[in-house]
C-alpha cells in the first residue's frame, strides 16, 4: 500500500464525462489498496474566464478580490469529483485550501506555501476515504483566500505529496509524458521513459509547458517522487509516463542531450554606443528591474574607442515598456547612440546532464545551425544547457535539425 498524491489537470476535469472519467480512476487505485489524495485545477477554460469576467467589471482589480474570484474555480472541481466518487461507492471528502490549512504568504495572485496542517487529511485517510484538495489556492494568516500563480495546482500537488511524504506524486494530464521536444514541431519527438530534476526545470523554464516551474523546484527540493502521465489513456492501456528523478540513471549510457527546448516569446534590445566604464551595466538594467522586467540573456561587448554595444533580453510581452524605459531614462542619462529592438527572436536550446561529461556540445550545435544557414545573434551556457537567440523564422528548422542532430529521433540504445 502506498500513499499516491495525484493531481488532474483543466482539460482531465474539462467536462461531466470527464470529471466521471477521473473518478473511476481514482478508483481502480484505491482498489489496488493506496491512499489517495487527489488535487484538482478548475475545468479548462474556467480560471481564462473568472479573470476576464473580473477585468469586464474593473479593468485594474485589486489582486486580493481577484483572488477570492478565481479560486473559485477548483473549488466547484473538488465537490464534482467528490460527488461522482460518492457515486461509485467511494468514501470521499473535498477541501478548499483554506479549509485544509494550506497557509501561504500574502503575495496574493503569486502566493508561497508556507505550511500544510496534515491534520484533516491524515484522520480521513485513516478513515479508508479519498480526500481532495482544491489545487491553486492557500490562506494566509489572516485568513485571506491567495492564490500561487497560474498552473499552481501543480504546485499544490507536490507542496501536499512533501508535507504528507507521499510515495508519489503523479501529475495527470493531456500528454502522456514529458518529451524530447515539441511533437507539434517535430512529429519524431519521443516521450522520455525519465529525466532528472535539473533538466526538467531548464525545459520548463525555457519554455516548455508540462508543470509549473515551481513545481519542478519543489520536487527538487524535497526530493519528491514526480511522474507525469495521461489521464486520457482507456483502461488497460495506461503507460507510465515520465518520472522525473533526483538521480541520473548510472545504470544506462547517459544521453548526451535529453532534449530541445524553445521560447518564442523573446525580444531583444540593444544600447548601442555605450560608454565603456564601471556601473554602466547597473545603469541600464536598473531602471528595467525597477519596473519589475525580468531580464534573461545579457551580452556587453568588448568596448572600441571608449564604447560599446549592450543587449539583452526580455518578454515579449515586456517589450514595449522595456524599449520606452531605454529611450526615455537610460538613453539620455548615460549618453548612449542609439537604441535598437527586435521582438521577432526566439531562444533554442539544448539540455542535458550529459553535457557534464562530453565535451564539444556547443560547437557542434552552432555547427548544426551555421550548415543550415542559420544566424546566432546571442548565446547562453550553463552546465547543463546551451541556449541561442536566432530569428524567429528559424525557430521550427533550427528545432528540428537540433534533435536530428543529437539523435533524440532514436531511442536510446
Ligand atoms: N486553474 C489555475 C490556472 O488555470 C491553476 C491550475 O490549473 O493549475 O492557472
Ligand atoms: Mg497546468
Amino acid at each position: 500500500m502506498a500513499l499516491i498524491v495525484q493531481k488532474y489537470g483543466g482539460t482531465s476535469v474539462g467536462s461531466p464525462e470527464r470529471i466521471r472519467d477521473v473518478a473511476r480512476r481514482i478508483k481502480r487505485w484505491k482498489m489496488q489498496g493506496h491512499q489517495l489524495v487527489v488535487v484538482v485545477s478548475a475545468m479548462s477554460g474556467e480560471t481564462n474566464r473568472l479573470i476576464a469576467l473580473a477585468k469586464e467589471v474593473s479593468p485594474n482589480p485589486h489582486p486580493r478580490e481577484l483572488d477570492v474570484m478565481v479560486s473559485t474555480g477548483e473549488q466547484v472541481t473538488i465537490a464534482l469529483l467528490a460527488m461522482a466518487l460518492q457515486d461509485l461507492g467511494i468514501k470521499a471528502k473535498s477541501y478548499t485550501g483554506g479549509q485544509v490549512k494550506v497557509l501561504t504568504d500574502s503575495t496574493f495572485t503569486k502566493a508561497r506555501i508556507l505550511s500544510i496542517d496534515e491534520h484533516n487529511i491524515r484522520s480521513d485517510l485513516e478513515d479508508d476515504t479519498v480526500v481532495i484538495v482544491a489545487g491553486f489556492q492557500g490562506v494566509d494568516e489572516q485568513g485571506n483566500i491567495t492564490t500561487l500563480g497560474r498552473g499552481g495546482s501543480d504546485t499544490s500537488a507536490v507542496a501536499l505529496a512533501a508535507a504528507l511524504k507521499a510515495d508519489e506524486c503523479q501529475i495527470y494530464t493531456d500528454v502522456d509524458g514529458v518529451y524530447t521536444t515539441d511533437p507539434r514541431v517535430v512529429p519524431e519527438a519521443r516521450k522520455l521513459d525519465r529525466i532528472t530534476f535539473e533538466e526538467m526545470l531548464e525545459m520548463a523554464s525555457l519554455g516548455s509547458k508540462v508543470l509549473q516551474i515551481r513545481s519542478v523546484e519543489f520536487a527538487g527540493k524535497y526530493k519528491v517522487k514526480l511522474r507525469v502521465l495521461s489521464s486520457f489513456e482507456e483502461e488497460g492501456k495506461e503507460t507510465s509516463g515520465t518520472l522525473i528523478t533526483v538521480e541520473e540513471d548510472t545504470t544506462m549510457e547517459q544521453p548526451i542531450i535529453s532534449g530541445i527546448a524553445f521560447n518564442r516569446d523573446e525580444a531583444k534590445l540593444t544600447v548601442l554606443g555605450v560608454p565603456d566604464r564601471p556601473g554602466i551595466a547597473s545603469q541600464i538594467l536598473g531602471p528595467i528591474s525597477e519596473a519589475n522586467i525580468d531580464v534573461d540573456m545579457i551580452i556587453q561587448n568588448v568596448g572600441h574607442d571608449g564604447t560599446t554595444d549592450f543587449s539583452f533580453t526580455v518578454n515579449r510581452g515586456e517589450y514595449a515598456r522595456a524599449l520606452k524605459i531605454l529611450e526615455e531614462q537610460v538613453k539620455p542619462h548615460i549618453g548612449a547612440r542609439a537604441i535598437e529592438g527586435d521582438n521577432k527572436i526566439c531562444k533554442v536550446s539544448a539540455v542535458g546532464v550529459g553535457m557534464r561529461s562530453h565535451p564539444g556540445v556547443a560547437s557542434k550545435m552552432f555547427r548544426v545551425l551555421a550548415e543550415e544557414g542559420i544566424n546566432i545573434q546571442m548565446i547562453s551556457t550553463s552546465e547543463i544547457k546551451i541556449s541561442v537567440v536566432v530569428d524567429e523564422k528559424y525557430l521550427e528548422l533550427a528545432v528540428r535539425v537540433l534533435h536530428q542532430a543529437f539523435g533524440l529521433d532514436k531511442a536510446p540504445a
